[in-house]
């Protein structure tokens, strides 16, 4: 898309959001945006992403476009939370210091609680430490300092619970044992879902474009396969857990699974391919609905001690989650994708109808 194009996009997401700070301290090296899209739900949490953007512009939509995304998942997970997000325009290799950290930290101060920062593509728990030294408005420090540490284990675990659901509703069984489960990214969150599926029986093809992180799976029982080709494995269950976009008018067709069911953000390109999959009869485990591990984890140490064991449990209710979704699209005859929007949609709909004023839970009291 051009530049010209991008900022039309950008301005179109803009009137749905509630509040966007532009954060400018040239002497720490800071260049970010924070975008709180909806506080109806509660304190708009979502992750720092720090990336080297080709434009402003192209900064600007990505952090409206996962500030929504946010609301839509931590509504969906039915957390108290609504959506946000940062994004840090740098190079998380090169351009990080305690200084743009602290900054940023400031900056997020300055927005008294409407949003929750918390590690992401680019950040990390140590990153967030510092943050922590200027904000208590962020989540995600590691365990022994009271927060709920590296959301991704529980990202996988949510993922996993999600595929039970998912070859239920898709009538391969009721068990993973046996099942064949083709894994895009040995990552983070990929590496954790093959060694969970691995464990559970299942037979697990998996690719990442470094080899280093395939051959560990490989020793434990996986099969490695092409990155490029992973989507056209035939398999049970096709599981996105790198990129976005990576079901498109060129991958669609060449799917041969029942079910796809991953952690990447934004997996379809666009509504379209959620209406192809449908038509193609693969059924769609919505991506923001499996991946919110990570947030649910984190809605565990707020208001009260985490405790892995009880935030656990409550990953494992993304299955159930996920089969109101599917009931739902049959209920109203739609694709899963959109019965899993309407649900989201709903839920926020309700509360601001109980109260109609969006900001009375953030107004101190008084
Ligand atoms: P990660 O960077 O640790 O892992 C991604 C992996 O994908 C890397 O190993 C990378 O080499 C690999 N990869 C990149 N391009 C590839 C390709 N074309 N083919 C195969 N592999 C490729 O990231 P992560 O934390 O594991 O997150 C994975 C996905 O899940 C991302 O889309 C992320 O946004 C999403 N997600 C993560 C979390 C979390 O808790 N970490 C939560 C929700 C969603």
């Amino acid at each position: 898309m051009t530049g010209a194009g991008y900022t039309r996009g950008a301005l179109r997401l803009f009137h749905e959001h509630e509040q966007v700070v532009i954060c400018h301290e040239p002497e720490a090296g800071l260049r970010a945006i924070i975008a709180v899209h909806d506080t109806t739900l509660g304190p708009a949490l979502g992750g720092i992403r720090m990336w080297t953007y080709a434009s402003d512009e192209d900064a600007l939509t990505d952090v409206l476009r996962l500030a929504r995304g946010m609301t839509y998942k931590n509504s969906a997970a039915g957390l108290p939370l609504g959506g946000g997000k940062t994004v840090v325009i740098g190079d998380p290799r090169t351009q990080k210091s305690e200084l743009l950290f602290r900054a940023l930290g400031r900056f997020v101060e300055s927005l008294g609680g409407r949003y929750l920062a918390a590690e992401d593509v680019g950040t990390s728990t140590a990153d967030a430490e510092i943050v922590a030294r200027e904000t208590r408005h962020i989540t995600g420090l590691p365990v022994e300092k009271g927060g709920s540490g590296d959301p991704s284990p529980m990202t996988a675990w949510g993922v996993v619970s999600g595929m039970r659901a998912a070859i239920e509703e898709a009538g391969v069984g009721d068990r993973l044992e046996g099942v064949r489960v083709a894994v895009q990214g040995a990552g983070h969150v990929g590496g954790g879902v093959v060694r969970h599926l691995l464990a559970a029986g299942a037979r697990v093809t998996v690719s990442d474009i470094y080899a280093d992180r395939v051959d560990p799976l490989v020793a434990l029982g996986a099969q490695a396969a092409d990155p490029v080709a992973i989507h056209a494995v035939e398999c049970d269950i096709y599981s996105p857990c790198a990129l976005g976009a990576v079901i498109r008018p060129e991958t669609v067709e060449q799917l041969r699974c029942r079910v796809v069911a991953g952690a990447a953000n934004n997996q379809l390109l666009d509504g379209g391919m959620g209406d192809a999959l449908h038509a193609r009869g693969i059924l769609y485990a919505p991506d923001f609905v499996i991946n919110a591990g990570g947030v649910i984890n984190i809605g565990e140490e707020l208001g009260q001690a985490y405790d892995a064991d009880r935030a656990r449990r409550s990953v494992e209710r993304i299955a159930d989650t996920l089969r109101a979704v599917f009931a739902r699209a049959k209920a109203d005859g739609v694709p899963t994708h959109i019965a899993a929007d309407r649900l989201a949609e709903e839920r926020i709909a309700a509360a601001r109808a109980a109260d109609p004023d969006p900001l009375s839970g953030l107004r101190p009291a008084g």
